[in-house]
């Protein structure tokens, strides 16, 4: 391969450390929090409500609850949608391991079922086949900010009795047919953690259009407490009742003054991330060795993660390598996902031992997700195209 002089630039300039995702927080993120910070409330104040109507609306969703993260959120999912001691729930191996644990939390099982070879979404197929007589819900993942074929699970589970709960911690404005995520489901779940589209710090966030759902959140996030405004003029403005257990899982006001300022600046970040995702999949197409994601028809992905796969059959060395040459490079690749049921304390409960799921496996072999993230500049995305295709290149049988 031809290197030019802008390219030997490029290779040198390796001093920085390129993050597979970051958070951009601006000046006027911090003047927001700021003005919480001198304000009278830093817990639940005005900013909570501000926030969960605002980001309602941009999902155009009627209900918006947050949570202290978006694993307490799916754990307030779980528990609106009634899951049981006994109950099963079915999800994807291939998502961070929250996905699974909060089925956990409730005392039910998680069933895996395995992806599709293309979106490495829940394979709606392989989700009929692992219903049983206890199956209670069905968590897709909206894998690296792509729509799980959400309409063919609607339909199984419809035949089936079953709740959705779409785990859309990487698809926040992300589009099924034209639709945004988080008003198509049930349940839908989104995080706030510094990776995700907008920050709060920690923070997570369910949308339901279900008002009953959307009380059963409110009251499992602050202890299991209602207050009923019925009882409370007949009993007096000191009057509560636990009627379930909950949890603390608030989110603060500080959290929800970053998370307005943040929401402002959503469209922007997700047209950035668009871009990004846009210029690594031209380039990398044409470069053998690696194999860029799909986007299959009608669906506008948000990209939270650009997982490139690794087409090791034409390469020398193996992941592991690649991703040590990267990281030598101060590319800092990550690996999405180790598959669920392979970590140990889900082989030691449930007997797990590989093999099981082999899609989600063999993609677990071959995946390094690259840096995206919308402060990203140009050059660094220039930068990690040059370095991978050096490092393929040379690494080609
Ligand atoms: C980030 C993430 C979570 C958990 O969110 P936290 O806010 O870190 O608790 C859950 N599921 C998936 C798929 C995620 O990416």
């Amino acid at each position: 391969m031809i290197v030019s002089p802008l390219d030997t630039a490029l290779m040198n300039k390796n001093t920085k450390y390129i993050p597979y995702g970051r958070q951009w927080i601006d000046e006027d993120d911090i003047a927001e929090v700021i003005k919480v910070l001198r304000s009278d409330y830093i817990t639940t104040g005005p900013k909570v409500a501000e926030f969960e109507e605002a980001f309602a609306n941009y999902l155009e969703v009627k209900y918006a609850v947050s949570f202290s993260s978006g694993t307490a959120a799916l754990h307030g999912a779980v528990f609106s949608a009634g899951l049981e001691p006994g109950d099963e729930a079915i999800t994807t191996p291939l998502t961070f391991c929250a996905t699974a644990n909060c089925i956990l939390y409730q005392g039910g099982t998680p069933v895996f079922a395995d992806v599709c070879p293309d979106t490495l979404n829940l394979n709606p197929e392989e989700v009929s086949r692992r219903i049983t007589s206890k199956t209670k819900l069905v968590l897709p993942v909206d894998y690296a900010g792509h729509p799980a074929d959400l309409e063919a699970i609607q339909k199984i589970a419809d035949a089936h009795g079953l709740i959705v709960i779409e785990d859309a911690c990487h698809s926040l404005g992300a589009e099924y047919r034209n639709i945004k995520v988080g008003g198509i489901c049930r349940l839908n779940v989104f995080s706030f953690h510094p990776v995700k589209h907008i920050t709060t710090g920690e923070g997570g966030m369910v949308t339901t259009n279900d008002s009953d759902l959307a009380r059963r959140l409110r009251i499992f996030r602050n202890h299991g407490i209602d207050r009923d405004t019925q009882q409370r003029k007949t009993e007096g403005d000191w009057f509560y009742q636990m009627i379930t257990l909950g949890y603390n899982y608030r989110l603060t006001d500080i959290g929800c003054a970053l998370g307005l300022s943040q929401l402002q600046k959503l469209n922007a970040n997700l047209e950035r991330r668009r871009e990004i995702a846009g210029i690594y999949t031209s380039v990398f197409r044409q470069l053998p060795g690696v194999i860029v994601p799909i986007v299959r028809e009608n669906i506008n992905p948000a990209w939270h993660l650009y997982p490139l796969r690794l087409d090791l059959d034409q390469l020398q060395i193996g992941r592991a390598e690649i991703f040590r040459k990267l990281h030598g490079k101060n590319i800092g690749v990550n690996v999405h996902y180790i598959p669920v049921h392979l970590h140990p304390y889900y082989r030691q409960r449930f007997g797990y031992r590989g093999g099981e799921y082999p899609i989600a496996e063999a993609a677990y072999g071959q995946l390094i997700s690259l840096p995206i993230f919308p402060k990203m500049g140009d050059d660094d995305v220039k930068y990690v195209i040059k370095t991978v295709q050096n490092i393929i290149s040379a690494s080609r049988k």
